[in-house]
């Protein structure tokens, strides 16, 4: 079992803000990496879990549920007028719908980008990500430099992320919480007419998907030029 105390956490900001973290010298590990190791110890000693079964939760979590089950959707949203219309109107529901995608909690938004607006996501009080799209949140997410300096300069971290958007593109953040999980919407780079979905999710990096990066071809033709 992980002991990264982040990984497949579904909780209120109100029950894992509520208490201090202290970290005592006895060990290295948080209180939360030893409450979990704990609870497993317990709960595999009864019989309710067996370790294999976590491990493979967890190696789920690191192979096949990843960047690219969002880029399916991406793809799909692109290539299908209607499910891009689902998608915007109820994400979680429309994601459901693929069968290609794990399922997806009922948390699920999709914000899209257009040349007028530029999405952004951040968790600015903890880490909540997307996960069954996203696979594992990267560390800058978790930082608190990209916690709050999204939300107080977001065009100054998308120019660090490599993303220059025009003036006249408005940048809007999103916060997310245990309730809504987001998922940006790329645009789709100009000369994919009539691509599949398969050649158009080779384009949605997890990036483009969190609003620090946009789809681009391999040749650099972004859809936000
Ligand atoms: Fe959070």
């Amino acid at each position: 079992m992980t002991t990264d105390e982040d990984r497949g956490q579904d909780h209120s900001h109100e029950h894992a803000h509520g208490h201090s973290h202290e970290h005592g010298e006895m060990s290295e590990l948080s209180d939360t990496q030893l409450r979990v190791r704990s609870l497993e110890t317990v709960l595999a000693e009864k019989g309710y879990v067996d370790s294999a079964a976590l491990d493979a939760i967890v190696e789920a979590y690191e192979t096949r549920i990843g960047p690219q089950n969002g880029a399916r959707v991406v793809a799909r949203a692109w290539a299908d007028p209607e499910f891009r219309a689902a998608l915007l109107d109820d994400a979680s529901t429309a994601v459901n719908t693929m069968g290609n995608v794990s399922p997806v909690g009922s948390h699920l938004i999709a914000v899209e980008n257009t040349v007028e607006r530029h999405n952004m996501v951040v968790c600015t009080l903890c880490s909540c990500y997307p996960w069954e799209v996203l696979g594992l949140p990267p560390t800058w997410y978790k930082s608190a430099p990209y916690r709050s300096r999204a939300v107080l300069e977001p065009r100054a971290v998308l120019s660090e992320f490599g993303v220059t958007l025009s003036d006249e593109t408005e940048v809007r953040v999103w916060d997310s919480t245990a309730e809504t999980r987001y998922i940006v919407l790329p645009v789709r780079p100009e000369g994919t007419e009539g691509w599949s979905e398969e050649q158009l999710a080779e384009l949605v990096t997890r990036n483009s998907m969190i609003g620090t990066g946009l789809a681009q071809r391999s040749d650099g033709k972004s859809g936000d030029s």
